[in-house]
């Protein structure tokens, strides 16, 4: 059902109020790995709104490698989250990581999004079929296209047909980088399926500094949007601070990406 041979039109998702994801336009989405406080989404919140981002991400059930980590604000962050986010026009993605979260969730969320660990939780993609929210869905941390693609399918063929596919780079031999951000997946995904695709360079390649490269080169692959961490102070993030940009990185790659994305 994920497939161009079962639908041939590209899908766009309409998350409403005019923001949309798939061909045609630019989505972006920037916000800090975790959200952690009122005052930090307020400054966060500031700088998208000032860049014309009407979409902002931000963890509060966070995946940690270390039980010791900060593991998000949870559920009470969500609804500050989901508050301010109403006040100012954005739109909201945040991961959901377990069945029992995605009705607790639902009410607080614009896109659900699916993250790397859980990219084969078939009891999470089966529950997020029956959801009428649209979900973003991240390729596994060592998943081929051909399983990220399956993943879809159980999601799709659940009902739920709003789905975003994403490219955050895999687990190879190679050392230099966080993982590997495979950019060939962008134009065998966007021929294999009809879904939009979009690219995470921050967990990509996971070094602030080749963050905007790397984002500049999703959308020259042909990626339907971009999806990256931004923190006022990236220093002091609870968590992914090294892949983060700061505002001043921030606003600079927006305006890049726009210019990039006009080239095409
Ligand atoms: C995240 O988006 O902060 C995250 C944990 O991503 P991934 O699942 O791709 O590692
Ligand atoms: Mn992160």
């Amino acid at each position: 059902l994920v497939s161009r041979k079962w639908r041939v039109k590209p899908s766009v998702i309409d998350l409403g109020d005019g923001v949309t994801i798939g061909e045609g336009s630019l989505a972006l989405c920037a916000g800090p790995c975790s959200i952690e406080s009122e005052a930090q989404m307020e400054k966060v919140m500031d700088h998208l709104v000032a860049n014309g981002v009407r979409l902002m991400r931000g963890g509060v059930f966070k995946p940690r490698s270390s039980p010791y980590a900060f593991r998000g604000l949870g559920l009470e962050g969500l609804r500050d989250f989901h508050r301010m986010a109403r006040a100012r026009g954005l739109k909201i993605v945040t991961e959901v990581m377990q069945v029992s979260q995605v009705e607790e969730m639902h009410d607080f969320v614009d896109v659900f999004q699916v993250g790397a660990r859980n990219t084969q939780n078939f009891n999470l993609l089966d529950a997020l079929g029956g959801v009428d929210k649209p979900v973003l869905l991240k390729r596994g941390i060592s998943g081929s296209i051909e399983e990220l693609l399956s993943s879809a399918e159980y999601v799709f063929s659940g009902g739920n047909e709003k789905l975003i596919l994403c490219e955050r780079g895999i687990r190879t031999f190679e050392t230099a980088s966080r993982n590997t951000l495979d950019l060939n997946a962008v134009p065998i995904l966007k021929a294999k399926s009809h879904l939009p695709v979009i690219v995470d360079p921050s967990h990509g390649i996971g070094i602030r500094e080749y963050v905007p490269t790397m984002a500049l080169a999703g959308v020259m692959a042909g990626a339907d949007g971009i999806v990256y961490e931004t923190h006022e102070t990236p220093e002091t993030a609870a968590s992914d601070g090294a892949q983060t940009l700061d505002f001043d990185e921030s606003a600079r790659l927006i305006r890049n990406l726009r210019r990039v994305y006009a080239l095409r």
